[in-house]
């Protein structure tokens, strides 16, 4: 019985994690990169681009690094050969074109043309700065938030939230904060639904920073990881009593 649960436990290992061997690696200061066929221009500028993005994401945020990626603490990017690749291998959604294990510091992605070095790499990368300052498992993160700050990371700050968001309010489509806190992207397959929950999630975090600026953002972040309560955070950093003020008061930013 015991082997059986051991051999159990290592097919549910195996099934998360692939092996190492089965890719080539290229290595920097702070990045470990497994790729199949990807093309070694492809390579060159995805570690030169993430190695500037290691310093840059932690700075725009205000979060001060405590723990730094180096050597065995280097963070993993596999590049799968296309979408169809990655998506197969890693469970996910057609929408989908990369996702990161923040505790793991492991990205999984596939060569994007263009975008990828000005959206997917840089909100990945987010993903596992965001994680690092207030916790892993911290369940007082609502997916919203982990998803704007990644978002926020994006060169172009995820083109077109604003006009999504503007459109939503017009129309009375945007959803209320408290009822964002409860949605799992990983779980929505309409592309609209996708699209405004993205797009929500990002302009809350754009505003928050806007408005209060970075330090008040860092406060916020850093009370979220001790106190563990979102409500306790945003009273602590912003006076919202909850999200419901926070809410408001993002709406009413957004009709100016
Ligand atoms: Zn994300």
């Amino acid at each position: 019985m015991k082997r059986y649960f051991v051999c159990l436990l290592a097919v549910f290992i195996s099934a998360n994690f692939v092996f190492a061997q089965d890719w080539n690696t290229a290595k920097s200061t702070h990045f470990i990169i497994y790729y199949k066929n990807a093309p070694g221009g492809f390579i060159d500028e995805l570690t030169a681009k993430a190695e500037n993005y290691y310093d840059k994401i932690a700075d725009d945020l205000g979060f001060r690094r405590y723990n730094f990626w180096l050597w065995d603490n280097r963070a993993k990017i596999y590049i799968y050969d296309d979408e169809k690749d990655y998506q197969a291998a890693r469970g996910q959604p057609s929408w989908s074109s990369g996702c990161a294990y923040p505790r793991e510091k492991v990205i999984y992605s596939f060569p994007y043309a263009k975008k990828f070095f000005d959206t997917i790499l840089p909100h990945e990368m987010g993903h596992i700065v965001f994680r690092e300052f207030v916790g892993f498992d911290n369940p007082a993160v609502p997916a919203w938030l982990d998803e704007g700050v990644a978002s926020y990371q994006q060169e172009l700050r995820f083109s077109g939230a604003g006009i999504i968001v503007k459109d939503a309010l017009g129309k009375n489509k945007l959803m209320s904060l408290s009822k964002l806190n409860a949605v799992n992207p990983q779980i929505l397959t309409d592309a609209d639904a996708v699209n405004l929950f993205y797009a929500q999630a990002v302009s809350v975090v754009d505003y928050l920073i806007k408005e209060f600026g970075r330090d008040r953002f860092v406060v916020f972040c850093q009370t979220l990881r001790d106190k563990k309560n979102l409500d306790k955070a945003l009273i602590w950093a912003y006076s919202f009593q909850d999200t419901g003020e926070l809410d408001q008061a993002w709406r009413s930013y957004l009709s100016r």
